[in-house]
């Protein structure tokens, strides 16, 4: 993922609550995505949950399992290539590698429309009441939208890691008949799952079928995203948000049927009109997606330090170039 630098703004307000005081400088993106200094933000605004979740995006985005240098705390350490066999399957490694670097960019999405909703919050006092919470709305159901997104890949990702194992494999083919063997790298929608009671137990049992341990872990890991009342409460919420009508939807009826139709050999999509107050559940939907994200930070954290242990276990190397 790039990103375009317009060049470092200094503002003398902070830009999220216009409050002048207790300016720090901010990195854009997050420093440690190789973000510059770019503007100023209070200390108020800067948030802890805000530097947590920003720290964990840089294994996304470059994830550690594949560099061969790691820096933390501004030192550089080398990762030594271990000793092991040839990858046998070297186009799931790959797979696996953009997954992970995909996760990222949708968690700092995820993070970006956050930060936004923090400052329409913060500068409400600005804005018509109506138009705060329309905005308000649309920008917090756009962060629970690549949330969502993120916790699903996060879902395919560990599906992927399981199909390393032979035993695992075959319960997972078995579980996702459809699916057509679940192939490296492909784009079919039937190829792709969600995070929900189905995916879990499926992937328990082929955890339990795998015998390795870290993937054992890994599942565990999404087993509590899922059964958290933060992810509940998000996945609950999809139904009446805009955001259920993702782009996504448009060529094919899922998640939720209806919303495209083909009868006598033409395609109808259904648009939904604004409802009456669509806005009203702006704080709370707000509140529901901060609490989701950092569900998903704590999933992505345990399962970022089992992915190399998993591959290494199934005696595959995940050395690239
Ligand atoms: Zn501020």
């Amino acid at each position: 993922m790039s990103f375009a630098h317009v060049g470092p703004f200094w503002t003398s307000v902070c830009p999220i609550c216009l409050d002048p005081r207790l300016l720090t400088r901010e990195h854009v993106p997050q420093k440690a995505l190789g973000g510059i200094e770019m503007t100023t933000t209070c200390k108020r605004c800067n948030t802890e949950f805000g530097s947590r979740f920003e720290v964990e995006l840089q294994d996304w985005f470059d994830p550690i399992p594949f560099r061969r240098s790691a820096t933390r705390n501004g030192k550089t350490r080398t990762i030594k290539p271990r000793a092991g066999k040839a990858p046998r399957e070297p186009n799931r490694i790959l797979e696996l590698h953009g997954l992970m670097g995909a996760i990222g960019e949708q968690a700092g999405l995820a993070r970006t429309f956050e930060l936004d909703v923090q400052r329409l919050v913060a500068t409400k006092r600005l804005r018509d009441a109506v138009e705060q919470r329309v905005v308000q709305r649309a920008m917090a159901e756009s962060a629970a939208y690549f949330t969502l997104g993120a916790v699903h890949s996060v879902t395919n990702l560990v599906l992927r890691l399981l199909l390393l194992n032979r035993p695992a494999a075959v319960i997972i083919n078995k579980a996702w008949p459809d699916s057509g063997g679940l192939p490296p790298l492909s784009d079919d929608r039937k190829a792709w799952v969600t995070l929900n009671r189905y995916s879990v137990r499926d992937l328990g049992k082929a955890e339990r079928a795998s015998s390795n341990v870290f993937m054992s872990r890994s599942v565990e890991a999404l087993r509590v995203l899922y059964r958290s009342g933060a992810f509940q409460d998000l996945d609950e919420r999809r139904g009446m948000d805009y955001h259920r009508r993702r782009p996504q939807s448009v060529a094919h009826s899922s998640p939720r049927r209806k919303a495209v139709e083909v009868s006598s050999g033409s395609m109808s999509i259904a648009v939904f009109g604004a409802a009456l107050e669509p806005e009203a559940d702006a704080d709370a939907v707000h509140a529901i997606v901060v609490d989701a994200m950092e569900q998903l930070r704590i999933a992505m954290r345990t399962i970022r330090l089992l992915v190399p242990k998993a591959i290494r276990a199934e005696g595959t190397t995940y050395i690239v170039s």
